[in-house]
């Protein structure tokens, strides 16, 4: 797309999904809105065409009478203990940025453990305020298998080549076909993501009939590859800003799988999910913005992980479950 500044704010305004991560920039230039129109910027996607029926019926949805400032919509949530899978898709072992490592691969392993991470902690736990008409997200999640793909789909992935990849993935055998998870396609700095990496959105998730499964995914590149748009602070917490970001990002997409798995579940008047609601947002942190600040411990690392909106108490973004509201 030729990018003048009028089709860029025209993109900013009308085109960021609703189950994406958008950029920084974004979020500062435009901080309430995602438009609804944007679905059909992805017409070739057939399951982002359902996000435009359910974009469609918005005027006929009943809405809760409390609803805490994000709206339910009829659609499954996840609930159980979620399996977690990752796809390190291009070079994550020497690649052309520092981060493009292993170092990267360990701490977001890390992040994903089954005991002491993200999974289970009292900021996952604030998913568990969300819930379908038979069952509630639990909060659990872990990581249960990783595997690599070398450059199948080229270093310039469309939507369908994130699919493509995670279809490859299962089709052959290294990772299992499992409803209850969350696939990550993690691509290394020198891959794109051409619907809009790095000047849309940091990472989004998914779903597809994937091998006659309802296949839950989700697209996160290395934000080294423009660390403006994608990175909160390039002095981060690690020591490596890439896997930093990285770790905020997957967070937040992971916290809008467990309760808008299909994209039909729970997002608010603007189609804003419940990451998106409190994008780029912290609360409190240890240390200065830019200096390594954190704002959550898990294991032993500290990460700057931005907050998630609770569905209770009238609503609001937090750390932690039960926990303060803040406004950034
Ligand atoms: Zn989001």
């Amino acid at each position: 797309m030729k990018r003048t500044l009028t089709s860029l704010l025209v993109v900013l305004i009308s085109a960021v999904s609703l189950h994406a991560q958008a950029v920084r920039a974004a979020m500062h230039m435009v901080p309430t809105g995602k438009g609804w129109a944007v679905m059909s910027d992805v017409p070739e996607d057939g399951n982002q065409g359902d996000a435009v029926g359910s974009v469609n019926a918005w005027q006929t949805v009943a809405r809760t009478t409390d609803s805490n400032g994000i709206l339910y919509h009829g659609g499954s949530v996840m609930g159980g203990i979620v399996h977690v899978y990752f796809i390190w898709y291009g070079d994550w072992t020497n690649g052309a940025k520092k981060s493009d490592s292993q170092q990267t691969v360990s701490l977001l392993d890390a992040l994903y453990a089954r005991t002491g991470g993200l999974g289970g902690s009292k900021l996952a736990l604030i998913n568990s305020t969300y819930a379908d008409t038979t069952k509630t997200v639990t909060g659990s999640f872990y990581l249960v298998q990783s595997t690599t793909e070398d450059y199948s789909q080229g270093k310039n992935l469309t939507d369908a080549g994130v699919k493509a990849v995670v279809t490859k993935a299962i089709q052959s055998g290294r990772l299992p076909k499992d409803a209850n998870a969350l696939y990550f396609v993690l691509t290394s700095s020198d891959v794109n993501e051409t619907s809009g990496f790095c000047t849309k959105y940091c990472g989004w998730h998914d779903h597809s009939t994937i091998l006659g499964s309802d296949v839950k995914y989700s697209f996160v590149g290395n934000p080294d590859r423009c660390a403006m748009s994608c990175e909160a602070q390039l002095q981060s917490p690690n020591g490596n800003s890439g896997a930093d970001g990285m770790a905020s990002i997957m967070a937040h997409e992971t916290s809008e799988a467990l309760t808008n798995p299909d994209l039909n579940a729970w997002y608010d008047a603007s189609g804003n999910e419940n990451g998106d609601k409190c994008a780029w947002t912290w609360g409190p942190l240890h240390g200065s913005l830019g200096y390594g600040a954190y704002n959550q411990t898990f294991g032993t690392h500290n990460y700057l992980i931005q907050m998630i909106w609770e569905n209770t108490r009238g609503g609001g973004c937090d750390q932690a479950k039960g926990g303060k509201f803040y406004n950034q």
